[in-house]
């Protein structure tokens, strides 16, 4: 289980390594993302509270990143935290995100980049839901949501 301890480790002596990277020039990233991606996993931007996507949706599967399509987070790790953002618990794994100390607008958080291609994706909190104590506020436009295969499961 990942912890705060683990979060604040990483963005004190760094991220472990991706199994992958994708660099990208800002060019190329602004040809293959929309202005709304664009604006938040490059710009850093955040998204409008409860007018986005994912704050209200619990479909099974997983949500990889908008941006390289990396694993991040699994819907069995979504809660509903009234934040206006949809809110995990845990990562996919260790290495799908980095953690990076954000003192901007006058707060002291922890931001959340995906690892593979360092993409803006919100902040983590420790103010999340036991065990583990952990509120993943993620942009719904840096998330793109994957169904289930269940098409094995039918035959
Ligand atoms: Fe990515």
């Amino acid at each position: 289980m990942f912890r705060w301890a683990d979060v604040i480790t990483y963005a004190k002596y760094g991220n472990p390594e991706p199994p992958r990277r994708l660099a990208l020039s800002e060019a190329d990233w602004q040809q293959r993302l929309t202005p709304a991606q664009y604006a938040v996993l490059r710009g850093c931007g955040t998204e409008p509270p409860y007018r986005n996507a994912y704050c209200r949706s619990y479909e099974p599967g997983r949500y990889v990143c908008a941006g390289c399509g990396s694993l991040l987070f699994d819907s069995a790790t979504k809660y509903h935290a009234i934040s206006g953002w949809p809110s995990f618990t845990q990562p996919a794994a260790r290495h799908a995100l980095s953690y990076h100390f954000d003192n901007s607008h006058h707060m002291q958080r922890v931001e959340v980049r995906c690892n593979a291609c360092g993409g803006h994706l919100g902040h983590v909190f420790p103010d999340g839901p036991a065990p583990a104590g952990l509120r993943y506020c993620i942009n719904s436009v840096s998330l793109r949501h994957e169904a289930p295969d269940v098409g094995a499961d039918n035959t």
